[in-house]
């Protein structure tokens, strides 16, 4: 299109062979353009991209055929880019046209990736491209090299780099990870395929770390339980819930049972445990059941602040049968301890009620403990 383009910018009009090869070529494919499909969103889409030094071009399809075109003329400026940012510019417009496909879901780009190698391997780069390269960030893509090119893994952009880079900061000893791989019992098949085909399924091999589309894969080892530990409660996590600490750990991990393994240790968590078990008690109110015989169920009660008396007890603890309504009521000290009014409790109540030793022989004493030691 760009000689034609050219004439309407031209104070003079001029058509020469140039424009009617152009014009026929415009033509030809508009007759014989294969025809749009609908996109679907359940199926994967693929980008192609591609520059020249005119322009920049791209084909967003699906299952091999195209769902919409874009082309771009480049201005003097941009046609005197290096190859490599032109490539990089082609992408970006591609994106960029195609931003509400492709932003939700990871798809295919098909691109000359030594365009995205090159960048990466630069020491300064300059702010069009850290704007270029946020932008890129947003998506998550598989990078596809054209047949004829050298592949070489420029898959850099992608969040499994991002992830990488974040995780190694964050967490000491990543690196050991890699050993791992070849032994595992989950992942040991995956990654021998891996080695030889480089892509297999869904899974990937990067810097020598497993990936599962975006997410690095765990092999069975402590690191498991270290990883889901450091995002429920470690560092400035804040010992959130079973599903909120499985949807932070599903961001970025992957293994078999991550969420069973995630609900265990959660669960068992100490911290959540002692500052969260009132959340237990915010059910309302229900009456205690009946008894049906005297001595069976026991309710206990404190009167305290009392004169003091000469043996120093200043309190009472109060006794009753919740059957009968029978009452008992010992002397105690308001410092007593748990252990002093258990002790209290079987020399003055157990020894007036024998058939507790035989009818909840063992077991009882526990049983009756069991409040005082909570
Ligand atoms: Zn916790």
């Amino acid at each position: 299109m760009a000689p034609i383009t050219d004439c309407l910018k031209s104070k003079s009009f001029y058509w020469g062979a140039e424009q009617q090869e152009s014009f026929q070529l415009v033509k030809d494919a508009l007759t014989t353009a294969p025809v749009l499909i609908l996109s679907s969103f359940d199926k994967l889409f693929t980008v192609d991209t591609d520059a020249s030094a005119i322009g920049v071009g791209a084909v967003l399809s699906q299952t091999c055929r195209p769902v919409a075109f874009f082309s771009e003329k480049l201005c003097p400026a941009r046609q005197k880019w290096a190859a490599y940012e032109q490539e990089l510019y082609a992408i970006v417009r591609a994106l960029k046209q195609w931003e509400s496909y492709l932003l939700h879901q990871e798809f295919v780009l098909c691109s000359d990736n030594k365009a995205l190698q090159h960048i990466n391997t630069q020491k300064n780069v300059n702010r069009m491209h850290v704007r270029w390269l946020l932008f890129l960030q947003r998506f998550s893509f598989t990078i596809k090299h054209k047949p004829g090119i050298e592949n070489k893994a420029a898959d850099a952009l992608s969040r499994k780099a991002i992830l990488l880079n974040k995780l190694q900061t964050d967490l000491m000893g990543l690196e050991h990870l890699k050993d791992l791989y070849a032994g595992d019992d989950d992942f040991s098949k995956i990654w021998t395929h891996c080695l030889d085909t480089t892509q297999f399924e869904d899974y990937s091999i990067m810097h020598g770390f497993l990936f599962k589309q975006n997410l690095l894969c765990i092999p069975q080892s402590s690191w498991r339980q270290h990883l889901i530990r450091e995002v429920h409660g470690g560092g400035l996590a804040a010992h959130l819930g079973k599903d909120k600490t499985l949807q932070q750990l599903q961001a970025k991990f992957f293994w078999p049972r991550l969420r069973r393994d995630t609900f265990r240790i959660v669960d068992s968590c100490p911290v959540c445990q002692i500052y969260k078990g009132g959340a237990q008690n915010t059910g309302l109110y229900m009456p205690l059941p009946v008894p049906d015989s005297i001595w069976e169920d026991l309710s206990m009660d404190f009167v305290l602040g009392l004169p003091r008396t000469r043996k120093g007890n200043d309190s009472i603890m109060v006794v009753v049968d919740r059957f009968s309504k029978m009452g008992h009521f010992i002397s105690c000290k308001k410092t007593s301890n748990a252990l002093h009014i258990a002790n209290l409790f079987f020399t003055e109540i157990v020894r007036l009620r024998t058939w507790l030793t035989e009818k909840h022989h063992l077991g009882s004493r526990r049983q009756i403990l069991k409040p005082f030691l909570a």
